[in-house]
């Protein structure tokens, strides 16, 4: 599955698979399918591509890189597809997100929250946020340490145009399904945490975690939003240390 431009019919068939395993594992979490939503991440995915996909049925689309992200944004102005920012983001970017992002979902510090909400104000705009954790420990992944997080969520209600729908996190990238397990476990973890706290930091405290390695994992532990790029749209040209520092 080389990610070359697919046919409506192959996304139709794509989505129809993740959507079937996404029930199985929700069926065997006892978990209602309805909390679940597929975010499918068009990264690298050229824009006649994401036409099919959009006729397929996708909506909203995840992006890692916010310049990509503005780019299609742009030349498919024509179609009804919003757009998900899920990459860390550059505090002198944070403009474009606010032009054009109905979510974000790696804020992970302050001044980008600050940034971020001033150039939503001055747009008139509001955005659904996601803070980032780092569940891994690992150094090449950014995101917030879980006791961070917690302290930077309390900061949050100040800013009047992010709205904070949860969190979001990448787990550890290992064969080892229980290592993977943690990572989810702990981001889990958090939500309670900030929930003791105060119920209403975290909004409807969704968790956004799961890739195409691993969603049915992170829906047995309570996902609210998987993003699955690989599964949908084939395998990348490009090595995925783009994205994430560190891995090959
Ligand atoms: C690319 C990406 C995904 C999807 O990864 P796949 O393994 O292709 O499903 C999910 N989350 C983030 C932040 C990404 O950059």
């Amino acid at each position: 599955m080389e990610s070359a431009v697919k046919s409506v019919e192959e996304y139709r068939a794509n989505l129809a698979a993740v959507n079937a395993n996404i029930a199985a594992a929700a069926e065997r979490a006892g978990r209602d399918l309805s909390e679940i939503r597929l975010l499918p991440v068009s990264k690298t995915i050229p824009e006649e591509g994401l036409r099919n996909a959009i006729a397929a049925g996708m909506h909203r689309l995840g992006e890692n890189k916010v310049q990509e992200a503005k780019r299609k944004w742009q030349n498919l102005a024509d179609l009804e597809v919003e757009w998900a920012v899920i990459g860390h983001l550059q505090r002198n970017k944070a403009k474009d997100v606010a032009e054009f992002a109905s979510e974000f979902q790696a804020l992970d510090s302050d001044r980008l929250a600050e940034t971020l909400d001033r150039r939503l104000q001055s747009l008139g705009r509001s955005l659904d946020v996601y803070v980032q954790v780092n569940t891994s420990g690992e150094e090449s992944k950014f995101g917030l340490t879980p006791d961070a997080a917690v302290d930077f969520i309390k900061t949050l209600p100040q800013y009047s145009a992010l709205r904070v729908r949860g969190l979001m996190t990448l787990a550890i990238f290992s064969s080892d399904t229980e290592r993977v397990r943690e990572c989810f476990r702990v981001l889990r973890t958090v939500r309670d945490r900030v929930r003791d706290i105060d119920a209403d930091l975290l909004g409807p405290a969704e968790l956004s975690m799961g890739m195409s390695g691993d969603y049915e994992v992170a829906i047995e532990e309570g996902a609210n939003c998987v993003r699955v790029g690989t599964a949908i749209f084939g395998k990348r040209n490009v090595s995925d240390a783009t994205w994430w520092p560190g891995v090959s």
